[in-house]
């Protein structure tokens, strides 16, 4: 089986045959595996830094079987229980949303754990936006109010990476019901550390090397040439080679490459920025590993050992602007939040123009199935019809659903 895209959703392809005991061929056109989800030195840090904060949940089935697959020692960083942590950067309030472990969602009910200013009746939003269908969510809720501005609104932003009022409801449903609808236990923030490709990459890639596949960097898929309904051939850049009859192949590229090599395929082409301010500073004793910021630029703030780091979503109006006048503005607003005065240190602004595809009603509709026309052709990515936004869970799970589908097609 030959896989193009060594981002997670191509590794989670590749894993997934291994295990089925199939060979496997693995490239990928960058220096690096990994894809939107890398780390990587920065000379103007000296540090290891990611692309960007990535941010998962304890109840993201795919992701506990891929890193239990390849052995990801380490375990993801984050609370015992679900506690979201924000603060106001104008008016310096802080407050701490704790839900209980459980489906029952009693935390509600508890002044001290919800939102502030919030009262019962401003959670029932929360029900309508776990119900099925599609449409944009502000068709489906008013989007205002405490509990939306300081919980809702902030916590689907990172999810979708689309203004929420402009989103699908069925991908924020589908988010909520995995997570907050199971209850507490599920919906842990769990992050990285000490970086992404700790945490999934390179123990991946060390498990197929183990295991006889090399992850081919620098490969980029050309051309793929069609015979009937099967894939006859590919052209890494040397020439078409031929695809033998019981080869099967994964296309794990991005969408607007998959939409160049296969001309007749629908998929999402508007798509959302995220920008990342990367600092060189080791945060104070006690700030907490990670940190809703509201009425600021940032969005969140996470401390790591070594560093301190900002993520915006859906950051599209700041792509053109000025680096240093973002990351002047970020570190005012990391100074207030964790409630230090110190000089701007080193720093580092990284800007994903295409970080994800827009969440909306009518990008989600454009979504391909993991199956196309050619038999032995299949689709994997977070931008394929996985039900779930572009996030690392629905990014893995369509690699496991792409070999799934390939190793059916297996002789026996
Ligand atoms: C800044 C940022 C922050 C994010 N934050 C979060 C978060 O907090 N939580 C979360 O769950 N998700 C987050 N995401 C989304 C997550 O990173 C993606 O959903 C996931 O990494 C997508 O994996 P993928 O394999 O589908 O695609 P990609 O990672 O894009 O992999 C595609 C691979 O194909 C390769 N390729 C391209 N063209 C070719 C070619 N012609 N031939 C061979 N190879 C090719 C690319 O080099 C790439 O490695 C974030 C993304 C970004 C950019």
């Amino acid at each position: 089986m030959t896989i193009a895209g060594a981002g997670l959703a191509g590794l989670s392809a590749a894993v997934a045959l291994k295990q089925a005991g199939i060979a496997v061929a693995i490239a990928d056109s960058a220096a690096q595996a990994g894809g939107r989800c890398r780390s990587y030195h920065d000379p103007q840090l000296d540090l290891m830094i990611d692309n960007g904060n990535h941010l998962v949940l304890s109840g993201n089935p795919a992701v506990a079987r891929f890193r239990a697959a390849v052995g990801a020692a380490r375990p993801l960083a984050g609370p015992d229980h679900a506690e979201f942590r924000f603060r106001d950067i104008a008016s310096g309030a802080g407050w701490t949303v704790s839900m209980n472990d459980g489906r029952l969602p009693w935390w509600i009910f508890r002044p001290s754990r919800r939102v502030p200013g919030s009262g019962l009746a401003d959670y029932l939003p929360l029900a309508k936006l776990l119900a099925p269908g599609e449409g944009r969510i502000d068709a489906r809720v008013r989007p205002e109010g405490p509990v939306w501005e300081r919980l809702i609104a902030p916590v689907l932003l990172a999810a979708l990476n689309t203004d929420p009022a402009e989103s699908s409801s069925a991908l924020a449903a589908a988010v909520l019901r995995e997570t907050i609808g199971r209850g507490g236990a599920a919906t842990c923030p769990r992050i990285a550390e000490p970086t992404l490709a700790a945490a999934f990459v390179d123990p991946a890639v060390a498990w197929l090397a183990a295991r006889g596949t090399d992850v081919g960097l620098g490969r980029r898929l050309r051309a793929i040439g069609f015979d009937g309904d099967r894939v006859s051939l590919l052209d890494w850049g040397s020439g078409p080679e031929p695809v033998a009859p019981d080869e099967g192949v994964i296309l794990a590229v991005p969408p607007w490459v998959a939409t160049a090599l296969l001309p007749d395929l629908t998929a999402p082409d508007d798509f959302r920025a995220i920008v990342n301010g990367h600092f060189a500073f080791v945060p104070p004793p006690g700030a907490p590993p990670m940190l809703g910021l509201i009425g600021g630029t940032a969005e969140w703030l996470f401390a790591f050992a070594d560093r301190a780091s900002v993520t915006v979503s859906a950051a599209d109006r700041l792509i053109d602007a000025d680096r240093e006048t973002l990351a002047r503005r970020f570190w005012a607003e990391i100074c207030a939040a964790w409630g230090i005065d110190a000089p701007l240190p080193r720093w580092q602004i990284v800007k994903e123009k295409r970080a994800t595809f827009a969440a909306t009603p009518e990008q989600n509709a454009k979504r391909p199935g993991a199956a196309t026309r050619w038999r032995n052709l299949f689709l994997a990515g977070d931008w394929t019809a996985t039900g779930l936004p572009a996030t690392i869970e629905g990014a893995l799970r369509s690699g496991e659903t792409a070999a799934r589908l390939a190793i059916a097609t297996q002789p026996r």
